[in-house]
This record gives C-alpha cells, sequence and structure tokens, in this order.
C-alpha cells in the first residue's frame, strides 16, 4: 500500500521570527481532531521540556504513557491536568483500535514514554505506522532523546551514526554485533543496562581492545558523567565500581577503507584470528558485511580441486 503523505498539525498562526539560517516559528498549540501529537518528555532532569510539550499535554483530550504512576510525576509537575491511559509494549497491538476510533471521533491524544522520545527504543512505532495507513495526521513535539545527548557529549565524530538500541543479552549475538560495529564508519550507539555493561565492555576489550568508546551515564541528572578512552582502559576504570543508573554506549568503527583494501579471503581470516570467531561465523559475518552471497565466499575459500 502506498503510505499517504499527510499533513502535519494545523495550527493558527506561525510567525517567523529569525531570517539568520534557520528559521524560527513560534506556534502556538492548537490541538486539532483527528491528530496524534509525539510528544518527547525528560531524560531525569524534569525542567528539560519544552513549552509546546506542557502545551500539549494540557491540552489533548488524554495521554498515553507507558507507566501511569511514573508520568504522573511529570503531570503533577507541570500542573498537566489530562487523563493517563496506559500504552506499553504488552498492549501496544492490542490498544490500537481503540485509539485509532478515539482519533476518527475527534479525540486529539498525545503519546510520551517513561523518559526521552516515544518511539525510541519504546512503544510508539506500531501505532505511528497504523496512523499512516488510516491517513491519521501525526505531528512531533521533539525534545530530549539518551542516544542523541549522549553522541553530542562524546566528543566523538558526530556526522555518521547508526542507533543498536538494547545490546542482545547471548555472548554469541553480543560479539556478533559489536564486530559489525567495528566495521561501521561511524558511530554505534547502543543503550545498555548497568548490569550488563561491564560484560559488553569484557566482549569489545578482547575483541578490539583500541577502539575508542564513550560511556554517557545519568545525562541531566545529578551523577552525570562521561567516561572517555579504549575499551581495555574503560573497562579496568570499572572494574572496580558498582555502576549504577542509566547508560548509553557511544563505540567508534574502522574507516571503511581499511576494510575495501583487503580481500574477501582476507578478510574472512582477520576476523576469524582476531576475533577468536569460528570459520563458520567469519564467513557468515563478512558475507554480511561486505554484501556478498555466503555461499560464494565460502566457494572461494575451499582448496582449489585435484584435476
Ligand atoms: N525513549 C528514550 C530516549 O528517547 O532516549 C529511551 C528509552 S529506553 C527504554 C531507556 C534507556 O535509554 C536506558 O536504559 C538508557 O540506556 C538510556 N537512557 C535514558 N535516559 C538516560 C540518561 N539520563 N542517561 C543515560 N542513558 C539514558
Amino acid at each position: 500500500m502506498a503510505w499517504p503523505s499527510g499533513k502535519a498539525g494545523a495550527c493558527k498562526a506561525s510567525i517567523p521570527s529569525s531570517n539568520l539560517g534557520a528559521t524560527f516559528f513560534f506556534t502556538p498549540v492548537i490541538v486539532s481532531p483527528l491528530m496524534l501529537f509525539l510528544v518527547a518528555t525528560p531524560i531525569g532532569n524534569l525542567g528539560d521540556i519544552t513549552y509546546r510539550a506542557i502545551e500539549t499535554l494540557k491540552s489533548c483530550d488524554y495521554i498515553l504513557c507507558e507507566d501511569t504512576r511514573h508520568s504522573i510525576i511529570l503531570l503533577r509537575h507541570y500542573d498537566i491536568k489530562k487523563p493517563l491511559r496506559s500504552f506499553h509494549k504488552f498492549n501496544e497491538s492490542k490498544s490500537e483500535d481503540y485509539i485509532i476510533q478515539d482519533l476518527r471521533d475527534g479525540k486529539c491524544i498525545s503519546l510520551i514514554s517513561d523518559a526521552g522520545t516515544p518511539g525510541i527504543a519504546d512503544p510508539g512505532s506500531l501505532l505511528v505506522k497504523r496512523c499512516i495507513e488510516e491517513e491519521i495526521s501525526i505531528t512531533t513535539i521533539p525534545g530530549p532523546c539518551a542516544l542523541i545527548g549522549a553522541l553530542t557529549a562524546s566528543g566523538l565524530p558526530t556526522n555518521s551514526f547508526q542507533f543498536l538500541g538494547f545490546l542482545p543479552k547471548k555472548e554469541q549475538a553480543l560479539i556478533e554485533i559489536l564486530i559489525t560495529t567495528l566495521h561501521y564508519q561511524g558511530i554505534s550507539i547502543a543503550y545498555e543496562s548497568p548490569k550488563r555493561i561491564k560484560k559488553t565492555l569484557h566482549a569489545l576489550a578482547k575483541i578490539a581492545p583500541d577502539t575508542r568508546i564513550v560511556i554517557a551515564r545519568e545525562m541531566t541528572k545529578k551523577f552525570e558523567e562521561y567516561i572517555r578512552g579504549n575499551a581495555k582502559d574503560v573497562l579496568e576504570n570499572l572494574s572496580t565500581l558498582n555502576i549504577k543508573g542509566e547508560i548509553v554506549l557511544c563505540i567508534e568503527g574502522v574507516a571503511q577503507h581499511r576494510w575495501n583494501a583487503i580481500t574477501a579471503q582476507e578478510h574472512v581470516a582477520f576476523v576469524e584470528k582476531e576475533y577468536s570467531i569460528p570459520r563458520k561465523e567469519a564467513l557468515k559475518l563478512v558475507a554480511q558485511l561486505r554484501g556478498i552471497p555466503k555461499r560464494d565466499l565460502y566457494k572461494s575459500m575451499l582448496p582449489p580441486r585435484n584435476q
């Protein structure tokens, strides 16, 4: 199905306030029916919320949130007196029908998550997809997002990056994804839990001890800190500590030209030896990284047959 292009929010006034570089507009929030508002909320510091976000939350009919006990703190702080409805990963698809019906009935609905931007490692993307299919407008009220905060404060180059969400728990899957990040020509950003960060760093220190990484912890909060260095140093730094709080991990990749300078066969041998993984796994990964069929690569590695 072709996706409808849709129109963004209906606003009464838009007043350009600058002609230097990007033009700023101020648009009062006019909540229109048949509209889903994606509203970013703080990632820790309650002060990190935009004027439009508060106005939107105050003007809509109800607010979808992951945990009503958590979001009520934000609502009370800003004197937002709107009903909260639970919308989390376990009821996301089940809730779609009633939400779409409410939007069709002319209700205006805001979607927030426990922290940051809804839809980023949080529920929301399925509902957005459904709204697009149903030709219901969506608009964004942008704001905090942990991955962007970590990247911009990391000191690593920001021109090219990929977001991995939460890293896999199983060791083999973790190693595979870490190897792909080392081959990525930019910064890979992952969300991590304090319980698993040491395990991830151990794996990284083993396969790529010199890779530059940054840990952004508890951003915007009292114990905010950034730990920069290579995987081995950072791990040594953290080894004695009982790490707590919320964490984003940024990993610098290796420039692509380094891989293009070697043949696919040499690449397999490198991955196999450097990262201590079996030949079969190395073949699978290199085929994936270079975008070539695994079978062809496998055949090219076989010794020539005797005539
Ligand atoms: N939707 C959110 C966003 O826009 O960033 C992310 C939600 S995700 C369920 C929560 C994860 O984001 C945490 O486990 C942590 O990895 C990261 N995170 C959220 N707040 C953070 C903070 N203040 N400092 C560091 N990492 C944070």
